[in-house]
């Protein structure tokens, strides 16, 4: 197998605002990974989170890491192996990971001639619609935002800045059937988190992401408690070894591929979520095509959807799920199909 990747800069549609302000922007340096073998290519990508202590540099370090050793496999059918020998090579590095990993699932599925969610076993008929994501702003570009999106039956709404309430007030007016859900990031302290919560539940929220910073366990437990809506670990849960804990601090979890390592690591969460009686979401990073729609793969598992990230940037440089009014629509065509632009 030979692998190249280079990075890709992918471009914001709005400066995009969440309640940790070292992650305002609106630029992100994403790495495409291409694997081929035997005249197919498999497509990954990289979607590396400065919180998790990776960058786009640590993605590439890794892959040059990690070459030596993909490029010795031949057989993409023995990948669990091959990808168990990577974390031997080079512990972290999920995001890294994650490319290699969805770049070999495009390849079995061009081998076998089926799409990846076949290969699975799973109907894409029984995927979830997806939230559109709106940022934190001033209400009056909150209220432009959600105009722009009103054929969205789902809104997720950034919480955690000064003006919480107001905005969503103003996204209840313009959006009075639109079902909300919302992300604090962890901007809030226990007690104001559930005095905001209640509030939260008179417009409606179905349920609340990550209210509290991930080391805040016994804050959690607290919170979790009282709260009167459901509470979803996303920061809090960043891999299989994170969902046991979550039980008893959040009634669901928010998997993403960059966070776990890929789509077979996302399988073992999902699995090991219900074992804990706790709900799923897949959700996303700011990504291209590819992983959003390799991650919409394996959505028809899952009990929420998060997977706007392609719709959120300018210049997407492939194409792969179209993302309509919230509905996923997968590509027709092997693997993750996704194509370039
Ligand atoms: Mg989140």
């Amino acid at each position: 197998m030979k692998i190249s990747y280079e990075v890709v800069h992918l471009k914001a549609k709005h400066v995009f605002k969440i309640a940790r302000e070292e992650l305002e922007g609106d630029q992100f340096d994403n790495v495409i990974v291409r694997l081929e073998h035997d005249g197919l290519t498999g497509w990954g990508e990289a979607a590396p989170f400065v919180i998790y202590g990776e960058n786009h540099r640590t993605v590439l370090a890794a892959l040059e890491t990690l070459k030596p050793v993909i490029e010795k496999w031949d057989d993409p059918w023995k990948a669990e192996k091959m990808m168990a020998e990577l974390d031997g090579v080079l512990e972290l590095n999920f995001a890294a990971k994650a490319a290699v990993d969805a770049a070999l699932y495009d390849i079995q599925g061009k081998i076998a001639g089926v799409p990846v969610y076949s290969l699975l076993g799973l109907d894409p008929e029984d995927a979830p619609l997806s939230t559109f994501t709106i940022g934190i702003d001033e209400p009056k570009v909150v209220r432009q935002r959600v105009r722009e999106v009103l054929d969205c039956p789902l809104l997720k709404i950034k919480v955690g800045g000064p003006q919480d309430i107001e905005a969503l007030r103003v996204v209840r007016e313009e959006a009075p059937e639109a079902r909300i859900r919302v992300d604090a990031n962890c901007g809030w302290e226990p007690h104001e988190a559930l005095a905001m919560i209640e509030e939260l539940a008179d417009y409606g929220v179905e349920f609340v992401e990550q209210p509290l910073r991930a080391a805040s366990v016994e804050g959690m437990c607290w919170l979790h408690e009282r709260s009167p809506l459901p509470l979803m670990a996303d920061e809090s849960c960043e891999r299989l070894e994170h969902v046991p804990a979550c039980a008893g601090q959040f009634d669901a979890i928010n998997i993403k591929l960059a966070k776990c390592g890929g789509i077979r690591h996302a399988l073992k969460m999902i699995g090991c979520a219900r074992a804990h009686n706790l709900k799923v979401m897949l959700g996303c990073m700011l990504e291209s095509s590819v992983l959003i729609t390799a991650a919409a793969h394996i959505s028809p598992l899952v009990d929420y959807a998060d997977l706007d990230g392609h719709v959120l940037i300018a210049n997407d440089p492939f194409v792969g799920m179209r993302f309509e009014s919230g509905r996923m629509v997968m590509p027709d065509g092997p693997g993750l199909g996704v194509q370039q632009r």
